[in-house]
């Protein structure tokens, strides 16, 4: 017989280097095969590591898809200089000389006279504790990275309360944990890890719950679904909070030993009403049933009781866990009370509850591991409550997110799942609560720098960063009384105010990596207008933008200067400990990029342009004593910088190379990493793995490692003071006051304890807009990043609008029709398509695929160009005004983070356009990259 020969194991390169993932953020470990091709390297397939502690050679389509990113048509090929007006796209290539030069001559005079007139930006950056240090030294308050309009709430909600979040700040126990929960989770975050993790739990039996408005994504692979109403998470969560107290389902032992539950409340009328009691120390005070007497928290022998009161001069403190019973168990909280509104049947609410507390407490699991708590008690075993929780930015996205978010961990709290086993889980260098991360810095001095780092957390009035007449010291209002909270900055509303002058005019916007002028802004169209806005002298509204970016993305078109970045698989990065390192909950690891092929164009990573730039600035830090250039490169930085003396970007092989965490720079340690196939593991040891708040060991570790200096138990604080402290203030208590204006809204929204209200109030709209309307990140592709790639395209090249059952039979639609969709603040006219799996409410699309004309290397004909579209349109970074004059953010009152999910809609059935086009049309803009080829492949020989 003749049987064909096959070569089923072809050699795909001449060389497996091994590098991270950089399609989407999850950062997993990848082997790229390279072949030299005529005397080029290049890349010839990409598949998952192995031995990596994220993925376990676990590889996505996106990641595979690598290939095409990094070949993409759409790269910028060398900086570029604007010589057509804002918007156009006309450019000429100049030298990285000519740019530093143009670039030094905006920023050096506003750093000598007023260094907040730079605004620095940066979108997904991975490398923020890098750029956020640079802005440092340039002495600009006005620093910040997209968090602010991605999911700060969900950050800051769980530091606040219990010192991590979920995503890479922590994850399920997945060996354990029987029901996993997911709020309003899209899977283009944590992907891999999570997906991993789902199979994982599902093969020991466990059962997967979605609550989402869309069953979409891990909804899809849900064992339930909840089709909850878009921004009502929050009153879900507490009614679940209200069932499980009424029926006693809670760990009394764990809120006693571990939490704020039996803090004691100062209940004198005055400026302490509502604040945790204190000792002289500042440590908080719990009421002992062994004494029968408040005590410090954390004494050795010290028996807090939940149910703790003190008579004090006429009044009676009484413990947080006596407010948050008194609270929750009232009616309001009732299933029955919060059904309509949630969209989820009372029975369902009851049976969800029931299922948690009959995992929690009727499947608990001890583990025989001996521990030793932060009073010096010795426990024989670990308890374990095995339900995990998972929540991102479906419900911080609103602006009831922080309350919602802390509502989820409350409930989290409640039943003792957090750093128990079969919980949620910290992953290194978290937990680290509020109180150990640095507050927000905005002191500015003319040719010096910033007197603190920009971001942190704040604890009350004081922290705010105010200049001295009152006004915001920072371009974006970010830690002011309209957003007191806002660790991450408010990214959304800097080219507004930039644009208004309000609180400041600037001189020159600095942005890396973040599609301001597309999707990643609210109000597209608006967003653009501003961007290229002329004062009537002819000059630019905002004189001088610079941008950095890898690929010709609409932004591009917008900037007067563009700084062109490589791909992912052609710089150094590091994914480190002192920013958001890869850890898992059972190690500590970090990880690099390094050129695994060299660049073919003259481009730069962006941070090694801001080392040269910084250099030739003369920034401290940036130069030796001498003036010269004190950092080669990025990768020289990270092996040289150190932080703290003995603590630098990267953890592994430190001093003689023997050494992790903490050491003096090694000259060989980016081998060391290569050589170990691009990360470093650091093993948490078995006493420690668990109650890490509290675990001598863990906290012991920490120090060793570097993540602390000294060891910092804490309690987890479900009563969040400085919330309290903010309702003081707009009491009228303290030196520091708020406007007036802003009074009754602090008092109502900054309760110390989670609460819940209606977030689309504040958006008006008569009656009309009654539909919540969503976006939702493309699982193919990494906001815009995918858009060039010629396999994730053929994915996703156009988005219809998806409407639920009962709207589409509403409207009479059937395939193929269009709709015009309008909002208070403008419409669109788009595709749609039907999808039963769907809040009966609600509608929604995908974000960034829609493009315009002339951007990422595509045809003019391209689909993401004519039937693609932008929900953002419709969408406004201010709320609508209110006669008073103001311009009031679409945000969350408290952290700022952008409200992009309060979006309502009114929608109504049109003719198809003759011209087949979404509308509206934005134009198109020139090219600087010309347009891909028709037929985009090759062979690597
Ligand atoms: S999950 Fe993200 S980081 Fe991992 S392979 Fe996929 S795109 Fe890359």
């Amino acid at each position: 017989m003749n049987q064909p020969k096959v070569n089923l194991h072809p050699k795909v390169g001449d060389e497996v280097r091994k590098t991270t993932c950089y399609m989407c953020a999850c950062r997993c470990g990848i082997d790229v095969h390279v072949k030299t091709d005529g005397g080029r390297d290049r890349v010839a397939y990409i598949e998952g590591n192995r031995d990596h502690p994220v993925n376990r050679g676990v590889l996505c389509a996106k990641g595979s898809a690598g290939i095409m990113q990094h070949n993409a048509p759409a790269r910028l090929r060398a900086p570029l200089k604007r010589v057509g007006e804002r918007g156009e796209g006309k450019f000429e290539e100049i030298s990285w000389d000519e740019a530093y030069e143009i670039a030094a001559s905006w920023l050096r005079p506003i750093r000598e006279t007023d260094p907040s007139k730079l605004a620095f930006f940066t979108g997904r950056d991975q490398s923020q504790s890098f750029t956020s240090w640079w802005a440092q030294a340039f002495g600009t308050p006005n620093y910040a990275a997209h968090g602010g309009f991605c999911s700060v709430n969900m950050a800051a909600g769980g530091i606040y309360t219990m010192g991590g979040a979920f995503w890479e700040f922590g994850q399920p126990d997945w060996e354990r944990t029987k029901l996993f929960i997911l709020f309003g989770v899209a899977e283009d975050h944590d992907s891999n890890p999570i997906k991993m993790g789902i199979g994982r739990m599902k093969g020991h039996g466990g059962r997967v719950v979605g609550v989402n408005p869309v069953r979409s994504g891990y909804n899809a692979v849900a064992d339930d679904w909840f089709g909850v109403t878009p921004g009502t998470d929050g009153l879900l969560i507490l009614s679940l909070v209200h069932c499980l107290l009424k029926a006693g389902k809670i760990d009394l032992d764990y809120l006693a030993q571990f939490t704020d539950a039996p803090v004691l409340i100062d209940a004198r009328p005055g400026p302490t009403e509502g604040l945790p009691l204190k000792d002289d120390d500042g440590h908080a005070l719990v009421w002992c049933r062994k004494e029968n007497r408040p005590r410090c928290y954390d004494a050795e022998d010290v028996e807090p009781a939940l149910n703790g009161a003190w008579e004090q001069d006429g009044v009676t403190h009484r413990t947080v866990f006596h407010h948050l019973a008194h609270k929750y168990l009232t009616p309001e909280y009732a299933p029955e009370a919060v059904a309509e509104r949630t969209g989820i049947p009372a029975g369902r609410i009851h049976a969800l509850a029931a299922a948690i507390a009959r995992v929690a407490f009727d499947e608990a699991i001890e583990l025989q591991q001996e521990w030793t708590d932060f009073r010096g008690r010795v426990h024989k075993t670990m308890t374990g409550r095995p339900v995990s929780f998972h929540a991102m930015r479906g419900i911080s996205a609103h602006a009831n997110g922080f309350q919602t978010c802390r509502a989820l961990h409350l409930l989290q709290i409640l039943i003792g799942s957090v750093e128990t086993p079969g919980g949620f889980r910290f992953k290194p260098p978290y937990p680290k609560p509020a109180t150990a991360h640095p507050k927000p810095h905005c002191k500015v001095t003319p040719g010096a720098p910033l007197d603190g780092p920009h971001l942190g957390f704040v604890h009350g009035p004081d922290d705010l960063c105010l200049r001295e007449d009152g006004s915001p010291a920072r371009i974006d209002k970010a830690f002011t009384w309209e957003n007191p909270m806002s660790a991450h900055g408010m990214m959304h509303m800097v080219i507004s105010n930039a644009h208004a002058g309000d609180p400041y005019e600037i001189d020159t916007l600095l942005l890396y990596m973040a599609n301001m002028a597309w999707n990643s802004s609210m109000n597209t169209s608006g967003t653009m207008k501003m961007l290229a806005d002329k004062k009537p002298d002819g000059s630019y509204v905002i004189p001088h933008i610079i941008y950095s970016d890898a690929y010709s993305s609409e932004t591009v078109a917008f900037a007067d200067l563009v700084l062109p970045d490589t791909t992912y698989l052609e710089r150094h990065d590091c994914i480190s400990l002192l920013d958001r390192p890869i850890c898992e909950a059972e190690a500590a690891a970090d990880a690099i990029r390094w050129p695994v092929v060299e660049p073919d164009r003259d481009v730069k990573g962006f941070q090694t342009a801001l080392i040269e730039l910084g250099a030739k600035l003369g920034l401290p830090g940036f130069v030796t004593e001498d003036g010269s250039q004190k950092f080669a490169d990025y990768a020289d930085y990270m092996v040289n910088h150190e932080r703290r003396p003995g603590v630098g970007p990267l953890m592994g092989w430190r001093g003689n190379g023997e050494e992790t965490g903490r050491g003096a720079p090694n000259p060989a340690q980016l081998d060391r990493y290569i050589a170990n196939g691009g990360y470093c593991v650091a093993h948490i040891p078995d006493a420690a793995q668990f109650y890490k708040p509290w675990n001598r060991a863990y906290q012991d570790w920490a120090v060793e490692l570097g993540l602390y200096d000294k060891a910092a138990p804490y309690i987890f604080t479900l009563w969040c003071e400085p919330l309290r402290r903010f309702q003081l203030a707009a009491e009228g208590h303290g030196d520091r006051q708020p406007p007036d204006h802003l009074r009754a809204r602090i008092k109502a929204t900054m309760d110390p304890l989670p609460i819940w209200w209606d977030p689309t109030a504040a958006h008006g709209g008569d009656g009309k807009y009654t539909i919540t309307a969503l976006t939702q990140r493309p699982a193919a592709m990494y906001h815009s990043w995918g858009s060039q790639n010629a396999w994730l395209r053929q994915i996703h090249g156009r988005n219809p609008l998806y409407l639920p059952t009962n709207l589409w039979e509403a409207h009479g639609f059937t395939d193929d029709d269009w709709a015009r969709v309008t909002s208070p603040h403008g419409e669109i006219v788009v595709p749609v398509a039907h999808m039963p799996a769907l809040n009966a409410n609600t509608v929604w699309t995908w974000n960034a695929i829609g493009k315009r004309k002339g951007a990422w290397a595509l045809r003019d004909d391209a689909p993401e160009t004519e039937k693609g579209f932008l929900l953002n349109h419709l969408i406004h970074e201010l709320l609508p005004p209110k006669a008073d004059g103001m311009r009031w953010s679409n945000s969350d009152p408290i952290t700022g983070q952008a409200a992009w999910f309060d979006l309502k809609v009114a929608i109504e059935k049109v003719a198809p356009p003759a011209d087949g086009r979404a509308r509206p049309d934005t134009g198109r803009q020139a090219s600087p990259v010309g347009e891909g080829p028709d037929d985009l492949r090759w062979e690597v020989t």
